[in-house]
């Protein structure tokens, strides 16, 4: 065997996982068709349990020294009610962060690459080495180079969501849903913010997040049914969908558009069966879901995370990649299928009615910010126990507002 591990794929997922089996001390390659600073169609925020680990894995300081700024407090608006409030902590991080890719990936790649995994940038895996049923390597070619075959004990597809490993072993895919959403982003100048921002209307969710070079992402989601008339001119119809949100697009107007504006209807909803004989995914190759929730990067983290000690204990000669996978659902699921219904753009009038209920406490706002940034799953707390708690307190809080007879309609509702 040329190596324990190959890694196709080195962006969050794939450079993380081979830098914590490198750190384990396996003879790992992890290999990518393009070389780093990459960018990739994909916004950036990492959500406070991502920062946690980027935290306790020591590669978080390099993200801060590049200037990332941190994002403390957030400021959502649902169109007639407000939201502020600061994320709960977790392991010790409180903040979530918005690196470019370009940075990120390249940390966590030059992460792997000092661990002591060997990257190769530009190698494009075309197929896979099988032997008696088992994957037991890669073919594939360097730029202009000649095709070259490696083998591994096994091969991990961190190949993205149109992941060719996962195409090759036929990873079974599950619990799919169409695709709900768009989303349209771009980098300004000269629109500073304090705090995030996100505005969760019907028919559209934006995002406001301070990034590197002191620009701010600002990013649209809408429902699909939509995308067809908002490409025949991207940058008017993106302006209009600010315009619903406060100030923003007059803010975005008398900013500087530093960037163009990406756009991609390239949203699916899907699981994979993430292992097999000599195969394993990890990240958007295993589990791939609607950017609306901004988690794909932390959902990779942490299966990395998972996947690493799985790999590991299977090297050992301990059985651990069905657990690997039993995990990984557990985790996900519930923020996937919160995803996908945020995706919908249509918030119910129980969503709406929470808002309110919870618009002057801070506990429960912090607890709701929880639940955005996937410190909380959100079955922990929008289920009844929740709803019993608050609109317990709306009522009482309206009786009280009543008798002192300033009652008032949110507007808009
Ligand atoms: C519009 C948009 C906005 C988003 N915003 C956020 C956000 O704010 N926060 C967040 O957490 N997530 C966000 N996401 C999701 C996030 O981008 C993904 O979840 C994340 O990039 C997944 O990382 P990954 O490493 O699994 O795959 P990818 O980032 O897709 O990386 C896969 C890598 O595999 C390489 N590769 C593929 N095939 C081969 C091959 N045959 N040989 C060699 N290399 C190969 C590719 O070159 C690539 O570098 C967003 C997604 C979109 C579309």
């Amino acid at each position: 065997m040329d190596y324990d591990v190959i890694v196709v794929g080195a962006r969050v997922a794939g450079a993380t996982t081979a830098m914590l089996l490198a750190r384990r001390g396996l003879r790992v390659l992890v290999v990518d068709r393009v070389a780093f600073p990459s960018d990739t169609v994909s916004s950036h925020q990492v959500q406070v349990p991502g920062v946690a680990r980027l935290r306790r894995w020591g590669v978080l300081e390099a993200v801060r020294a590049a200037g990332t700024p941190p994002t403390h407090r957030v400021r959502f608006d649902a169109g007639g009610v407000v939201l502020d409030g600061s994320f709960p902590s977790f392991e010790g991080a409180d903040a979530l962060y918005s690196p470019r890719r370009t940075l990120l990936d390249t940390v966590l790649v030059d992460a792997a690459r000092s661990a002591g995994a060997e990257v190769r940038e530009n190698f494009r895996v075309e197929e896979l080495v099988w032997s008696e049923g088992r994957v037991v390597g890669v073919r594939g070619r360097e730029r202009r180079g000649v095709q070259v075959a490696l083998r591994a004990w096994i091969v991990v597809g961190a190949d993205g969501k149109n992941s060719f490993v996962a195409s090759a072993v036929g990873a079974r895919p599950y619990r799919q849903r169409p695709v709900r959403a768009f989303a349209c982003y771009t980098y300004f100048s000269g629109l500073p913010v304090t705090a995030g921002e996100v505005y969760r209307q019907r028919g559209r969710t934006v995002a406001v997040f301070p990034t590197n070079d002191d620009l701010t992402m600002v990013y649209l989601s809408a429902p699909l049914s939509g995308f067809e008339a908002f490409r025949r001119d991207v940058e008017k119809c993106y302006l209009t969908a600010l315009d619903g949100c406060g100030d923003l697009g007059g803010r975005a107007r008398d900013a500087r558009r530093e960037e163009r504006l990406r756009t991609t209807p390239d949203q699916p909803n899907r699981f994979r069966r993430p292992y097999g004989p000599g195969w394993a995914l990890v990240g958007d190759a295993g589990v791939v879901m609607d950017s609306v929730s901004a988690q794909g990067i932390t959902n990779a983290l942490r299966d990395a995370d998972l996947l690493a000690e799985a790999i590991s204990a299977e090297l050992d000669g301990t059985p651990a990649l069905a657990a690997y996978h039993r995990r990984r659902d557990r985790a996900v699921r519930p923020i996937y299928d919160f995803t996908v219904g945020l995706a919908e753009h249509s918030p119910g009038i129980a969503e709406r009615l929470l808002y309110t209920a919870v618009a002057d406490r801070p506990d429960e706002i912090t607890r709701f910010l929880g639940v955005f940034s996937g410190a909380l799953p959100p079955d922990s707390y929008l289920n009844p126990a929740t709803m019993l708690r608050v609109f317990g307190g709306l009522t009482r809080a309206g009786g009280a507002r009543r008798r002192r007879g300033r009652a008032t309609k949110p507007a808009g509702w």
